[in-house]
């Protein structure tokens, strides 16, 4: 427990607790420094940073911006997650956060209809019902839920292995924010861009080279350590890259609640001797 934790999730997108719940759990947890990292928003953030005052703990303001890439060779287009933090000034986000609202509401009906057609079942009212109506918070974890709620799958990855992810049925192509422009308007906000769980995104290890690379070429501040649960020669390979590029590290545990138990809030990686974690940014 290193008292710092800068990518957790609230119910304002795929996260079980309320964001004052979830300060109220980090602070006992002996979080000192904590950044709510929704998907695609800051709706609660403010929430976080006024139950922080009845604790002895600081909330860093954080989104999880879905972007995407792609290799000029082939037009195949990548997903990434951006942990963006500390911005100074929210309100430039704001047109950016709205657009990706609006793609993220699109996509869950999409994703509704699709699933549909191979179901016969409309999965879309109940999933609703899931984020209290507010469409432009559904994620696909709030449709794998209802998935397995109804007994489709057995468990929470099954519903992206066999319907979810890339390639399958229900699967709905990226229309997410550019890398280049996601970097770009979290420096206009005064925030520092890192990238996301570098290993999380099914990549071969050519490609998370090539987007280490285009990250730090895009003016990518700093990269997310892999969770203590990787292999040793995957965290190798990362903290090279990082050193390789100068990049800064963040840690977080990307908690969104007790139907994750793997991410456990507080819980987040060691820094290698070298390595220069984010926060020593934060004023
Ligand atoms: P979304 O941003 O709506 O695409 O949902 C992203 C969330 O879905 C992430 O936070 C992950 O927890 C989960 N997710 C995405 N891809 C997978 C996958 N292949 N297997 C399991 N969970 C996934
Ligand atoms: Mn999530
Ligand atoms: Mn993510
Ligand atoms: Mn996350």
């Amino acid at each position: 427990m290193q008292g710092i934790d800068l990518h957790t999730h609230s119910n304002i997108s795929d996260g079980a607790l309320s964001p004052e719940a979830l300060v109220e759990k980090a602070a006992h947890l002996g979080v000192h420094t904590l950044a709510l990292t929704d998907h695609d928003s800051m709706d609660g953030v403010q929430r976080a940073i006024d139950a922080s005052t009845e604790h002895d703990i600081k909330i860093i303001t954080g989104v999880e911006i879905s972007s995407q890439w792609s290799r000029p060779s082939t037009n195949k287009k990548y997903g990434v997650h951006i942990v963006a933090l500390n911005m100074q000034h929210v309100e430039c986000l704001e047109v950016v956060l709205c657009t990706q609202k609006r793609v993220r509401a699109e996509r869950a009906q999409l994703i509704c209809e699709k699933l549909e057609k191979v179901l016969k079942h409309d999965f879309y009212s109940e999933v609703l019902s899931r984020v209290d109506g507010q469409a432009d918070h559904i994620t696909r974890n709030h449709i794998a839920q209802a998935l397995l709620e109804n007994r489709v799958v057995n468990r929470l990855q099954q519903a992206f292995d066999r319907f979810l992810k890339e390639g399958k049925p229900a699967y709905v192509g990226l229309n997410w924010i550019d890398l280049a422009q996601t970097i770009q308007t979290i420096h206009e906000a005064k925030g520092i861009a890192i990238l996301a769980h570098p290993t999380r995104y099914g990549l071969s290890a050519t490609n998370i080279r090539y987007l280490m690379a285009l990250f730090h070429q895009l003016g990518g501040d700093a990269v997310e350590l892999p969770p203590r649960t990787e292999t040793a020669s995957t965290r190798q390979m990362i903290d090279r890259l990082i050193t390789q590029y100068g990049f800064d590290v963040s840690i977080g545990s990307d908690f969104h609640g007790d139907h994750m138990p793997w991410a456990k809030l507080g819980q987040t990686p060691v820094l290698k001797d070298g390595q220069v974690g984010v926060w020593e940014r934060f004023n």
